[in-house]
Protein backbone atom coordinates (compact mmCIF):
# COMPACT_ATOMS: atom_id res chain seq x y z
CA UNK A 1 0.00 0.00 0.00
CA UNK A 2 1.21 3.50 -0.56
CA UNK A 3 1.70 5.98 2.09
CA UNK A 4 -0.96 8.29 1.75
CA UNK A 5 -3.82 5.56 0.66
CA UNK A 6 -2.57 3.94 3.84
CA UNK A 7 -3.21 7.06 5.73
CA UNK A 8 -6.51 7.43 4.51
CA UNK A 9 -7.74 4.30 4.80
CA UNK A 10 -6.33 3.92 8.41
CA UNK A 11 -8.44 6.92 9.78
CA UNK A 12 -11.53 6.05 8.15
CA UNK A 13 -11.39 2.86 9.56
CA UNK A 14 -10.08 4.31 12.85
CA UNK A 15 -13.20 6.85 12.84
CA UNK A 16 -15.69 4.09 11.71
CA UNK A 17 -16.13 3.20 15.78
CA UNK A 18 -16.92 5.93 17.81
CA UNK A 19 -14.50 6.54 20.23
CA UNK A 20 -15.63 7.99 24.07
CA UNK A 21 -13.17 10.48 25.60
CA UNK A 22 -11.43 9.27 28.20
CA UNK A 23 -11.02 12.31 31.39
CA UNK A 24 -7.24 12.20 29.93
CA UNK A 25 -8.44 13.46 27.29
CA UNK A 26 -11.26 15.65 28.40
CA UNK A 27 -8.78 17.50 30.41
CA UNK A 28 -6.56 17.78 27.17
CA UNK A 29 -8.71 19.26 25.49
CA UNK A 30 -10.09 21.73 28.42
CA UNK A 31 -6.67 23.05 28.83
CA UNK A 32 -5.97 23.58 24.89
CA UNK A 33 -9.38 25.53 24.59
CA UNK A 34 -7.61 27.69 27.58
CA UNK A 35 -4.98 28.25 25.44
CA UNK A 36 -6.34 30.28 22.80
CA UNK A 37 -5.78 33.97 22.71
CA UNK A 38 -8.45 36.85 23.15
CA UNK A 39 -7.76 38.54 20.15
CA UNK A 40 -8.05 35.69 17.45
CA UNK A 41 -11.08 36.29 15.45
CA UNK A 42 -10.25 33.71 13.08
CA UNK A 43 -9.76 29.65 13.58
CA UNK A 44 -8.52 26.33 11.77
CA UNK A 45 -8.49 23.21 13.51
CA UNK A 46 -5.81 20.67 10.60
CA UNK A 47 -6.28 16.95 12.01
CA UNK A 48 -9.46 17.65 13.72
CA UNK A 49 -10.79 14.28 13.63
CA UNK A 50 -14.12 14.04 14.65
CA UNK A 51 -14.73 17.42 16.34
CA UNK A 52 -13.73 17.01 19.44
CA UNK A 53 -11.95 20.46 19.89
CA UNK A 54 -13.58 22.56 16.91
CA UNK A 55 -17.35 21.75 17.49
CA UNK A 56 -16.86 23.22 20.96
CA UNK A 57 -15.90 26.27 19.48
CA UNK A 58 -18.93 26.40 17.40
CA UNK A 59 -20.50 29.81 16.53
CA UNK A 60 -17.44 31.78 19.07
CA UNK A 61 -15.49 32.90 16.26
CA UNK A 62 -16.22 34.72 12.99
CA UNK A 63 -14.09 32.20 10.75
CA UNK A 64 -13.93 28.96 11.90
CA UNK A 65 -12.93 25.61 10.22
CA UNK A 66 -12.16 22.14 10.63
CA UNK A 67 -9.41 20.10 7.97
CA UNK A 68 -9.40 16.49 8.36
CA UNK A 69 -8.08 13.62 6.30
CA UNK A 70 -11.00 10.99 6.92
CA UNK A 71 -14.37 11.67 5.65
CA UNK A 72 -15.51 9.18 8.21
CA UNK A 73 -14.37 11.75 11.01
CA UNK A 74 -15.64 14.82 9.58
CA UNK A 75 -18.98 13.08 9.69
CA UNK A 76 -19.20 14.48 13.20
CA UNK A 77 -17.73 18.19 12.72
CA UNK A 78 -20.35 20.39 12.73
CA UNK A 79 -18.05 24.12 11.77
CA UNK A 80 -17.38 24.57 8.10
CA UNK A 81 -15.42 21.48 7.25
CA UNK A 82 -12.84 20.60 4.64
CA UNK A 83 -11.72 16.88 3.59
CA UNK A 84 -7.96 17.49 3.11
CA UNK A 85 -4.42 16.65 3.99
CA UNK A 86 -2.04 18.78 6.08
CA UNK A 87 0.78 18.97 3.36
CA UNK A 88 -0.85 20.72 1.26
CA UNK A 89 -3.48 23.25 2.86
CA UNK A 90 -6.05 24.39 0.86
CA UNK A 91 -5.84 28.20 2.33
CA UNK A 92 -4.61 31.48 1.11
CA UNK A 93 -1.11 32.48 3.07
CA UNK A 94 -2.31 34.63 6.73
CA UNK A 95 -5.92 33.23 6.08
CA UNK A 96 -6.69 32.62 9.48
CA UNK A 97 -5.61 34.28 13.08
CA UNK A 98 -4.57 30.81 14.50
CA UNK A 99 -4.26 27.44 13.00
CA UNK A 100 -4.49 24.64 15.72
CA UNK A 101 -3.14 20.74 15.69
CA UNK A 102 -3.86 18.60 18.25
CA UNK A 103 -2.40 14.95 18.87
CA UNK A 104 -1.49 15.15 14.54
CA UNK A 105 1.89 15.63 14.74
CA UNK A 106 3.24 12.64 16.17
CA UNK A 107 1.57 10.50 13.26
CA UNK A 108 2.95 12.16 10.42
CA UNK A 109 5.60 9.83 8.11
CA UNK A 110 8.67 12.39 7.94
CA UNK A 111 7.68 13.66 4.20
CA UNK A 112 4.85 14.84 5.21
CA UNK A 113 5.89 16.27 8.30
CA UNK A 114 8.11 18.56 6.85
CA UNK A 115 5.53 20.02 4.46
CA UNK A 116 2.68 20.38 8.00
CA UNK A 117 5.01 21.89 9.67
CA UNK A 118 5.87 24.76 7.01
CA UNK A 119 2.00 24.76 6.17
CA UNK A 120 0.46 25.42 9.24
CA UNK A 121 3.02 28.45 9.46
CA UNK A 122 1.76 29.71 6.30
CA UNK A 123 -1.58 29.83 6.67
CA UNK A 124 -1.68 31.37 10.25
CA UNK A 125 -1.49 35.01 10.90
CA UNK A 126 -0.75 35.15 14.50
CA UNK A 127 -0.67 31.73 16.17
CA UNK A 128 -0.14 28.13 16.16
CA UNK A 129 -1.28 26.21 18.80
CA UNK A 130 -0.75 22.63 19.13
CA UNK A 131 -0.79 19.63 21.88
CA UNK A 132 1.68 16.69 21.63
CA UNK A 133 1.86 13.40 24.07
CA UNK A 134 5.04 14.30 26.18
CA UNK A 135 7.92 12.47 26.02
CA UNK A 136 6.51 9.42 25.35
CA UNK A 137 8.10 5.70 25.14
CA UNK A 138 7.12 4.47 21.67
CA UNK A 139 8.69 1.27 22.68
CA UNK A 140 5.98 0.80 25.00
CA UNK A 141 2.99 0.57 22.66
CA UNK A 142 4.41 -0.97 19.87
CA UNK A 143 2.36 -4.27 18.10
CA UNK A 144 3.19 -7.22 15.88
CA UNK A 145 1.38 -7.89 13.41
CA UNK A 146 0.19 -11.23 13.23
CA UNK A 147 0.46 -11.98 9.26
CA UNK A 148 3.77 -10.53 8.64
CA UNK A 149 5.36 -10.27 11.90
CA UNK A 150 6.25 -6.42 11.23
CA UNK A 151 5.78 -4.07 14.33
CA UNK A 152 4.27 -1.06 14.67
CA UNK A 153 3.46 1.66 17.27
CA UNK A 154 -0.68 1.17 18.41
CA UNK A 155 -1.86 4.45 17.44
CA UNK A 156 0.79 5.22 14.59
CA UNK A 157 2.95 7.54 16.60
CA UNK A 158 6.10 7.85 14.70
CA UNK A 159 8.21 10.33 16.68
CA UNK A 160 8.17 11.75 20.78
CA UNK A 161 8.57 15.21 21.52
CA UNK A 162 10.04 17.36 24.37
CA UNK A 163 10.15 20.52 25.26
CA UNK A 164 13.89 20.68 23.78
CA UNK A 165 12.58 19.20 20.14
CA UNK A 166 9.49 21.81 19.95
CA UNK A 167 11.33 24.78 20.74
CA UNK A 168 12.52 25.46 17.38
CA UNK A 169 9.72 23.48 15.50
CA UNK A 170 8.67 26.63 13.50
CA UNK A 171 10.89 28.95 11.50
CA UNK A 172 8.82 32.14 12.20
CA UNK A 173 6.96 31.28 15.44
CA UNK A 174 8.30 31.49 18.99
CA UNK A 175 6.86 29.53 21.87
CA UNK A 176 4.72 32.29 23.91
CA UNK A 177 3.35 29.61 26.59
CA UNK A 178 3.78 26.43 27.00
CA UNK A 179 2.24 23.88 29.61
CA UNK A 180 3.00 20.12 30.69
CA UNK A 181 1.17 17.49 32.05
CA UNK A 182 2.27 14.52 33.72
CA UNK A 183 0.36 11.11 34.34
CA UNK A 184 1.09 9.03 36.96
CA UNK A 185 2.86 5.77 36.19
CA UNK A 186 3.64 2.79 38.22
CA UNK A 187 7.20 2.29 38.96
CA UNK A 188 8.90 -0.33 36.79
CA UNK A 189 6.11 0.25 34.20
CA UNK A 190 9.41 0.44 31.43
CA UNK A 191 10.57 -3.26 32.39
CA UNK A 192 6.82 -4.13 32.56
CA UNK A 193 6.23 -3.36 29.17
CA UNK A 194 9.33 -4.67 27.70
CA UNK A 195 8.70 -8.04 29.78
CA UNK A 196 5.21 -8.33 28.44
CA UNK A 197 5.89 -7.43 24.70
CA UNK A 198 8.83 -9.88 24.91
CA UNK A 199 6.41 -12.86 26.53
CA UNK A 200 3.70 -11.71 24.19
CA UNK A 201 4.79 -12.16 20.53
CA UNK A 202 1.64 -12.26 19.13
CA UNK A 203 0.82 -9.07 20.72
CA UNK A 204 -3.35 -8.32 19.93
CA UNK A 205 -3.97 -6.01 16.86
CA UNK A 206 -6.41 -3.93 18.47
CA UNK A 207 -10.14 -3.52 15.89
CA UNK A 208 -8.66 0.20 14.75
CA UNK A 209 -5.04 -1.61 13.98
CA UNK A 210 -4.14 -1.84 10.49
CA UNK A 211 -0.42 -3.22 9.05
CA UNK A 212 1.24 -0.36 7.62
CA UNK A 213 3.03 -3.03 5.69
CA UNK A 214 0.35 -6.09 4.71
CA UNK A 215 -2.92 -4.49 5.25
CA UNK A 216 -3.96 -6.73 7.74
CA UNK A 217 -6.48 -5.64 10.34
CA UNK A 218 -8.78 -8.23 12.43
CA UNK A 219 -12.02 -8.73 12.54
CA UNK A 220 -14.24 -6.53 14.91
CA UNK A 221 -14.71 -8.65 17.72
CA UNK A 222 -11.38 -9.51 18.66
CA UNK A 223 -11.05 -6.37 20.82
CA UNK A 224 -12.78 -4.85 23.71
CA UNK A 225 -12.73 -7.97 26.19
CA UNK A 226 -8.73 -8.29 25.34
CA UNK A 227 -8.14 -4.35 26.58
CA UNK A 228 -10.45 -4.34 29.41
CA UNK A 229 -8.87 -7.07 30.38
CA UNK A 230 -5.28 -5.36 29.97
CA UNK A 231 -6.88 -2.49 31.78
CA UNK A 232 -7.82 -3.67 34.64
CA UNK A 233 -4.34 -5.18 35.08
CA UNK A 234 -2.45 -1.87 34.74
CA UNK A 235 -4.76 -0.11 37.12
CA UNK A 236 -4.38 -2.61 39.80
CA UNK A 237 -0.07 -2.50 39.26
CA UNK A 238 -1.00 0.96 39.96
CA UNK A 239 -2.72 0.47 42.83
CA UNK A 240 0.02 -2.01 44.52
CA UNK A 241 3.13 -0.32 43.24
CA UNK A 242 4.50 3.37 44.01
CA UNK A 243 3.41 5.95 41.39
CA UNK A 244 5.49 7.96 39.14
CA UNK A 245 5.01 10.96 37.17
CA UNK A 246 5.66 10.42 33.47
CA UNK A 247 3.95 10.94 29.85
CA UNK A 248 1.40 12.61 29.55
CA UNK A 249 0.99 16.16 27.02
CA UNK A 250 2.34 19.46 26.16
CA UNK A 251 0.65 22.48 24.74
CA UNK A 252 2.67 25.03 22.97
CA UNK A 253 0.97 27.88 21.87
CA UNK A 254 3.65 29.92 19.24
CA UNK A 255 3.46 33.41 18.02
CA UNK A 256 4.56 34.92 14.54
CA UNK A 257 8.09 36.51 15.88
CA UNK A 258 6.47 39.83 13.58
CA UNK A 259 3.40 40.24 15.40
ZN1 LIG B 1 1.35 -7.22 8.50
Amino acid sequence: MNEPDFYREYYEKLHSVERKLTPKEESRIKNTIAFIPEDVESLLEVGCGDGRIVNRLKGKYEEICGLDISNKALDYVETPKVQGTLENLPFADNSFDIVICCEVLEHLPYSVYKKAVKEMERVSKKYILISVPNNENLEREMITCPECGCSSHLWRHLRSFNEERLRNLFKDFEIHKIKTHSSEQFMFAGTFFKIKRFLNINQRFPQTALCPQCGYSPEYEAKSAHLKKENKGINLLKKVLPLKKAGGWIIVLYKCSGS
